[in-house]
């Protein structure tokens, strides 16, 4: 990933990023379980408390175990794509007996029940992650907006919508890191009365962290903050606040 410095006032997001606490320890945000090795270089990283860290990473590995156990249809380790997702599961049998129980059938398909609150622990962190890194908003407040589903379950209106770069209206905090990733471009329309002509939008657009693993847009506009993120070209989130 491109490394940008952060130039904006940071004095709001030192703490923990879960719960204000002390920053104990430093959490790599997306977390590396959600990635494949080789790593990209120059993950984001953001203060967390050791507390938060140590639920949070509890919930990780159900949510990437999980995730993999939909993608296979399958909890059995030998089933599963990611490596490292089935050393999880062949390392802890609780965990994944506790997939298996969750196991269930619709419409002939292999689908499984999955723990809403811990995915949202999970989608939580993440979001509040890249609000704090990129556009440099402490988000600890309860979002205004929550949902995580898959990609294919949007119409294709929504996915468009979901999938789009931004158009930025008003710019964010001054020197925040999403503030450097902004591109100028120009653009034709037609004014009112037939003629060419060019007009400079702003766009906000999507930042791959790795390939088909993990992508995610943040965007700061017109008093809403909104985090987008894509996991596994599969599974999808979107965490807003009204800021
Ligand atoms: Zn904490």
């Amino acid at each position: 990933m491109d490394q940008l410095n952060n130039y904006a006032d940071n004095r709001l997001i030192r703490g923990c990023i879960n719960c204000d606490g002390p920053a104990d320890t430093r959490d790599h945000i997306p977390s590396k379980c959600l990635l494949e090795q080789p790593y990209p270089e120059n993950l984001p990283v953001i203060g967390c408390c050791d507390t938060c860290n140590q639920n949070f990473s509890k919930d990780e590995q159900y949510l990437v175990c999980l995730l993999e156990s939909v993608l296979c249809g399958s909890t059995d380790p030998e089933k599963i794509r990611r490596p490292s997702v089935a050393r999880i599961m062949k390392n802890l049998p609780a965990l994944r007996q506790r997939i298996e129980d969750s196991r269930t059938e619709v419409d002939g398909q292999i689908a499984f029940v999955p723990e809403t609150k811990r995915i949202y622990n999970v989608m939580l962190k993440l979001a509040r992650g890249h609000a704090a890194f990129e556009l440099s908003q402490p988000c600890r407040t309860k979002p205004d907006h929550y949902w995580f589903g898959t990609l294919s379950s949007l119409s294709q209106e929504s996915r468009e919508t979901f999938d789009s770069a931004h158009f930025q209206q008003v710019l964010g905090e001054v020197g925040a890191r999403n503030m450097q990733r902004l591109m100028v471009i120009q653009m034709t329309q037609l004014s009112e009365s037939g003629e060419q002509q060019n007009v400079g939008m702003v766009v906000n657009d999507w930042v791959d962290v790795q390939e088909d693993r993990y992508r995610y847009i943040a965007i700061d506009d017109i008093g809403v903050v909104i985090i987008r993120i894509v996991i596994a070209e599969c599974f999808a989130c979107e965490v807003a606040w009204e800021v």
